[in-house]
């Protein structure tokens, strides 16, 4: 039997912390879908479809250096997360968690997910000591200010910022 997992996020864009969730995330499941909400419910920097290119590519990536098994796919999705996973037979969500601040909103959410679909799981991964307090809006605000991003993101997505910074 396949299981598979989704990764929901806005990523606007992807950052090493992300990217750090994903290989993890795919380490304990044999099929991740890492699925970009259309609606996030801010006003993005990049539009869905460029979010869903830089994310493939880091993919593309991380497959390149061959150390995972699981097929991992991009995907944009519209909607409720949790019918979006019922529709794909995903048997959890994952999500990352950076410091208490993303508990209460992490918390709050699984538990209205749980009432909308019990037979679907929220699974966390803690966040890398080293990713800990990467945030793509953040990281939108140093770009912005021209300052340095390169130890937040990887190269691809540096020059993507920079490029929508000028
Ligand atoms: P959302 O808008 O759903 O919060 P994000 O793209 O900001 O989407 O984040 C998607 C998921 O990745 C969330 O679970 C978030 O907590 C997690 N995440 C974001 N940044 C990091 C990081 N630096 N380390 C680990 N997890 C992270």
């Amino acid at each position: 039997m396949t299981r598979t997992a989704i990764y929901p996020g806005s990523f606007d864009p992807v950052t090493n912390g992300h990217l750090d969730i994903i290989r993890r995330g795919a380490k304990i499941t044999d099929h991740l879908l890492v699925a970009v909400a259309k609606d996030a419910g801010k006003s993005p920097m990049f539009s869905i479809d460029e979010r869903v290119e830089l994310l493939s590519r880091e993919i593309d990536h991380i497959k390149s250096q061959g150390e995972v098994t699981a097929k991992i796919e991009v995907v944009s999705f519209s909607g409720l997360l949790i019918d979006f996973a019922k529709s794909s037979n995903a048997a959890m969500i994952i999500r990352g968690l950076r410091a208490v601040t993303d508990f209460e909103y992490e918390f709050q959410m699984t538990g209205m997910n749980r009432r909308m679909n019990a037979e679907i799981e929220t699974v966390f991964l803690m966040a890398s000591e080293k990713n800990q307090f990467i945030a793509s809006s953040m990281v939108k605000e140093i770009a912005k200010l021209d300052g340095d991003i390169s130890g937040f993101v990887p190269q691809l997505i540096a020059d993507a910022l920079t490029e929508k910074c000028k």
